[in-house]
């Protein structure tokens, strides 16, 4: 436990948005590089590792990307505008303090809005728009701005330190789906020290929040004949969400994906359900079953692939995602892990 979290702590520590995932790939090749007999970056920035044995071709999938900001312009005064990258939640970003990573290095800002002294009495009821939002770098105008690096492209992540909580528990920004990368290197450690007799592609892939692009690519050049994809879930276990709008609940174990986006995005096929329950079942791993609404995963692009590709995602469960304090229970992510690599080892039972 004590590894994944030191683990999940440098990867949520670490920045990449949508596009620039260059930082966490280097990281991830460094962990991967051990269990891997090839590992390669693709063109558009895919990172794959490779281990060559016999049996069908397991992709295991985790995205490197967070969700984020990017600088548009700055004003006259030096205050700086952005578009969104992946899907924030608006109130969300109101009065963060972010990380600008330019060229000259990175520098702090905050996200400012009209204060509620200014407001009237109406609008205070409103949520606050991310357009009505702006990022304050102390800059005193638009060329002290430049000055310090700050053009259009810069890139901005929110500056949230990874720190634990009670009962294996921790948060931090970006456990979608850093928790899953690190699920996938823990995978791929036991199928190494196991010596599984399996043949796997562990992929991070870059741009998932914009559109799920790496894993398309990524997928279409491996052409694995199954595909597991390793990434987090909405729990449904706190104030403020009901039952029926998530089954899934902390420290219950990993969950598999029945389907997701209400089967517009993934349904996964019957054999790749059966293959996951019967092999929790036989390693007594606890699962949840995951039946969603709303949301996708690179699973969706994956199975569509080629000839289309059997896949299921193996996700952790985790509360207030898509925001810089989600939480997670590490023994999900552990389990997750088992369930991952039990899952390579049985694959040849059933493809
Ligand atoms: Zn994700």
């Amino acid at each position: 436990m004590e590894q994944l979290d030191k683990m999940l702590r440098l990867f949520s520590n670490t920045h990449g948005v949508s596009g620039y995932e260059s930082n966490v790939r280097q990281l991830l090749e460094e962990k991967l590089k051990p269990y891997s007999d090839e590992i390669r970056t693709d063109k558009l920035g895919n990172l794959i590792a490779i281990r060559k044995r016999g049996g069908p071709s397991v992709m295991i999938a985790a995205h490197m990307d967070e969700i984020g900001l990017m600088c548009k312009y700055v004003d006259e005064k030096g205050f700086v505008y952005f578009v969104k990258l992946g899907g924030w939640f608006d109130q969300t970003l109101h009065s963060q303090r972010v990380i600008l990573h330019t060229e000259k290095g990175d520098i702090y800002g905050v996200i400012g809005a009209k204060p509620p002294h200014a407001m009237k009495e109406e609008e205070k009821k409103k949520p606050v728009n991310a357009e009505d939002m702006f990022i304050d770098i102390g800059a005193k105008d638009e060329k002290d701005a430049q000055d310090l690096g700050v053009i259009p492209g810069v890139t901005v992540t929110l500056d949230r330190q990874y720190t634990s909580l009670a009962n294996n528990r921790v948060t931090g920004k970006c456990f979608d789906d850093r928790a899953g990368i690190v699920m996938m290197i823990e995978a791929m450690r036991l199928i190494h020290e196991r010596n599984i007799d399996a043949t796997v592609f562990a992929v991070g892939t870059v741009q998932e929040e914009v559109g799920l692009k790496g894993a398309r690519t990524s997928a279409f050049g491996l052409d694995p004949d199954v595909s597991l994809v390793s990434e987090v879930t909405v729990s449904g276990d706190h104030p403020g969400i009901e039952k029926k709008h998530s089954t899934i609940e902390l420290s219950k174990g990993p969950a598999i994906t029945i389907l997701d986006a209400g089967g517009r995005g993934l349904i996964a096929t019957e054999n790749v359900v059966k293959w996951l329950k019967e092999t929790a079942k036989e390693f007594d791993i606890q699962i949840q079953l995951d039946v969603a609404e709303g949301g996708t995963t690179d699973a969706t692009a994956i199975h569509l692939t080629k000839c289309g590709i059997p896949s299921s995602v193996i996700s952790i469960p985790s509360r207030y995602i898509h925001s810089p304090v989600e939480v997670i229970d590490l023994e999900d992510l552990q389990k997750g892990a088992e369930l991952l690599a039990r899952a390579v080892e049985t694959v040849s039972k059933h493809f």
